[in-house]
C-alpha cells in the first residue's frame, strides 16, 4: 500500500471516530447526562463553600439561636423537603405574568442569626425560585455580632451566582442596630422589583412557593399575600406540614393570634382565602403598592406590630389579604427571643422587650383603632405611661395616609375583616382592671397558691377581668372565675374553675358595687389591701370598683 493510501485511510479512521464520538455526546447531551454531571458539580461546589463559611461560626451556648446550632451546620444548605401542599397544587396551571412584569426582590434582616441556617434560607430560595423571576436578593445585616459572616456571605453568594444571570445581590450592615422594622423598610427602600418579598432569617422555601403568590398577587395589584409556614421544629430541624385552617389575627393587646378559619360550602382548604393579618411577618406585597402606604411604620422600633400594622392600613385602606396554601415555606418558630431588645427608657416595672412591644402598640393603637384604642387600654393600662417620643424626622403621618387613601374607620374592620375583634366582648358587661382605691386587683401567684390582692394598676402583669353579662361571672383571662365557699362559718372568696350555671359565681352590679347573688354581700376592700365580703353600705368607698371599660349592652 502507498503511504498517501495509508494516509488517506487513516484520516477516513479519525474521521469515523470523531462522527462516532460526537454521536455519543449527542447521546448523553440528550439523556442529560451533562447537565446532571454540571449540577451535581454546582452541589459540590455549593457544599464546599458552604463547609468554608460554616467552619467560621463563631461559638455560643446553645441557647443563643434558640434552636440547635450544630444541627443545622450538619444537614445540607439544601435539603429535600417534604411535600406539605395538597397534591392538586402541583396539578393546577398558574396563570403566571410574563418573568418582566415581575421581578421579585427579596429582603432579609437578620440579627444574630447561625451561619448554616441564613445560608440555607438563601440557597433554597436561589434553587427554588425561577431563574427570570427572582430579580434581587437584599441582605440586611442588623449588626450582628459575628462581623466578619456578611462579607464571607458575600464572597460564597458570588460565587454560587457566577454561572447565573440573576439575582443581583446586594449586601447591607448597620452600623449600629436598627432593627427589623428599620431593616425591612431600608431593603424597599434599595429594592427595583415589581415585588418585594419579606422573610425571615431562618427559612426553608419548599418547592413551587412563588407561583401560586404571584398567581394571585397578579389578578389584583391591591393584594398582599402571605404562603402557609411549615413549622420547622427548633430542636430536631424536622419540617412539618402547616395547618391551612388558621388565618392570622390579633387581640386587644395587639398580640399577634391564630384564628379558626372556617370554610365556606363548598370552599377546599387549599383555596387561597382572606385573613385579617398576614402569616406571622412573612409576606408578598407590590413594591409600587408597599410605597403607597408609606412602607412599615418607621416609629416601630426594633421588632414587633409591624405587619399587624400594615395589615390594619391595607384592609383599611383599599387592599386585602391572602393566605395561599398551595404557597409553603417553612419557618423556626422560636419558643422566645434570641436576641435582647436595647433599652428603652427608665421604666422600672418594664423590662425593655415588654417597653418595646408595648410602645410600639401603643402608636398602632394611637394611630389606627379610632376610639376602640381604649379596649387597648384597658388590656394594656401599662402602656398610657409610656412616652411615644417620635422621633420627629421620620414623616409619617397615619392622618395624612387615611386622608390620602381616604381610609375606612377601624369600625370597618371589626365589621367586614375580623368580627371575632367585636365577639371578643359581645357578651361582656365590662371588662379590664377593676380599681378601688386607685389600687387594681390583682391575682398573684406564689408556691403554687392563688392569692387575692391589690396592685399598682399600672403593673404590667395586672390581672384583667371580665364581667359576663349574661352569667354575671367575674373571671380573669385565665378563666378563673370569683366564687363564694361555704364550708367555713363565713362565706369565704375564692378562685375557682368558671363553670357553667354556678350560681355561686353570679355577681350582681348595683352603681359601682358588686354583689354576691347567693349570700346578697358585697365585695369589700376595707383594709386597703384585702378583698373580702361584707353587707352592703351603698355610700361605702372600700365597696365601690370600677373596671377599665364598661360596655353598652348588645
Ligand atoms: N431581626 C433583625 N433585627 C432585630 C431583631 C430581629 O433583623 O433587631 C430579624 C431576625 O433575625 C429575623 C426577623 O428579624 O430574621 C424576624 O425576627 P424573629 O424571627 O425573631 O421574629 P418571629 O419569627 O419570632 O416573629
Ligand atoms: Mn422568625
Amino acid at each position: 500500500m502507498s503511504g498517501s493510501l495509508r494516509r488517506r485511510l487513516r484520516c477516513c479512521l479519525v474521521c469515523i471516530l470523531a462522527f462516532l464520538g460526537l454521536q455519543f455526546v449527542v447521546v448523553l447531551l440528550r439523556l442529560g447526562v451533562f447537565d446532571e454531571f454540571a449540577s451535581s458539580q454546582l452541589i459540590l461546589q455549593q457544599q464546599q463553600l458552604s463547609w468554608q463559611f460554616i467552619a467560621h461560626t463563631p461559638d455560643q451556648p446553645d441557647d443563643f439561636f434558640q434552636y440547635n446550632r450544630q444541627l443545622s451546620d450538619n444537614l445540607p444548605a439544601v435539603r429535600a423537603l417534604p411535600a406539605t401542599r395538597h397534591d392538586s397544587c402541583n396539578a393546577r396551571h398558574y396563570a403566571l405574568p410574563h418573568a418582566s412584569a415581575a421581578q421579585l426582590s427579596v429582603v432579609i434582616s437578620f440579627y444574630n442569626e447561625a451561619r448554616s441556617m441564613l445560608l440555607r434560607t438563601i440557597l433554597t430560595l436561589v434553587s427554588r425560585t425561577p431563574e427570570d423571576y427572582l430579580h434581587e436578593l437584599i441582605i440586611i445585616d442588623d449588626c450582628s455580632g459575628d462581623v466578619t459572616l456578611l462579607e464571607s456571605l458575600e464572597r460564597v453568594m458570588t460565587l454560587v451566582c457566577a454561572t447565573r444571570r440573576r439575582p443581583t445581590l446586594i449586601f447591607r450592615r448597620n452600623l449600629r442596630r436598627m432593627g427589623l422594622i428599620w431593616s425591612r423598610n431600608e431593603g424597599a427602600r434599595v429594592a427595583s422589583g415589581h415585588y418585594l418579598l419579606f422573610l425571615d432569617s431562618h427559612c426553608e422555601v419548599n418547592n413551587g412557593w412563588l407561583e401560586p403568590l404571584l398567581d394571585r398577587l397578579a389578578l389584583n395589584s391591591m393584594l398582599a399575600v402571605s404562603p402557609v409556614l411549615d413549622p420547622i421544629e427548633p430542636e430536631t430541624l424536622s419540617y412539618l406540614a402547616g395547618n391551612v385552617l388558621l388565618k392570622g389575627g390579633f387581640d386587644w393587646s395587639l398580640h399577634f393570634h391564630w384564628l379558626p378559619r372556617v370554610l365556606a360550602v363548598e370552599e377546599l382548604p387549599e383555596w387561597p382565602y382572606s385573613s385579617p393579618t398576614f402569616a406571622g411577618g412573612i409576606l408578598m406585597i407590590s413594591r409600587e403598592w408597599f410605597h403607597q402606604l408609606h412602607g412599615f411604620n418607621p416609629h416601630l422600633e426594633i421588632w414587633g406590630g409591624e405587619s399587624i400594622e400594615l395589615a390594619i392600613k391595607l384592609w383599611l385602606c383599599g387592599g386585602q389579604i391572602e393566605i395561599v396554601p398551595c404557597s409553603r415555606i417553612g419557618h423556626i418558630f422560636r419558643v422566645r427571643h434570641a436576641f435582647e431588645f436595647p433599652p428603652q427608657f427608665d421604666e422600672d416595672q418594664l423590662d425593655s422587650t415588654q417597653a418595646t412591644y408595648l410602645r410600639n402598640s401603643k402608636i398602632i393603637a394611637e394611630s389606627w383603632l379610632d376610639e376602640y384604642k381604649y379596649l387597648f387600654y384597658a388590656f394594656k393600662p401599662a402602656a398610657k405611661q409610656i412616652p411615644l417620643n417620635l422621633h420627629p424626622v421620620q414623616p409619617y403621618d397615619p392622618a395624612l395616609i387615611k386622608a390620602e387613601r381616604q381610609c375606612h374607620p377601624f369600625d370597618w374592620y371589626m365589621r367586614h375583616v375580623s368580627p371575632e375583634l367585636r365577639l371578643q366582648h359581645s357578651n361582656l358587661s365590662a371588662l379590664g382592671t377593676l380599681r378601688n382605691a386607685g389600687r387594681c386587683l390583682y391575682v398573684a401567684e406564689t408556691k403554687a397558691r392563688l392569692h387575692l390582692q391589690f396592685t399598682s394598676c399600672h403593673h404590667l402583669g395586672v390581672t384583667q377581668w371580665h364581667l359576663h353579662h349574661d352569667t354575671g361571672q367575674l373571671s380573669t383571662t385565665q378563666q378563673l372565675c370569683l366564687g363564694v365557699e361555704f364550708t367555713v362559718e363565713q362565706p369565704q372568696l375564692r378562685l375557682e374553675t368558671c363553670r357553667n350555671c354556678q350560681a355561686g359565681q353570679h355577681w350582681l352590679r348595683t352603681d359601682t358595687h358588686l354583689q354576691h347573688a347567693q349570700t346578697h354581700l358585697c365585695l369589700d376592700n376595707p383594709l386597703e389591701d384585702q378583698l373580702v365580703l361584707s353587707a352592703c353600705r351603698p355610700h361605702a368607698v372600700s365597696q365601690s370598683f370600677q373596671f377599665a371599660l364598661e360596655m353598652q349592652s348588645p
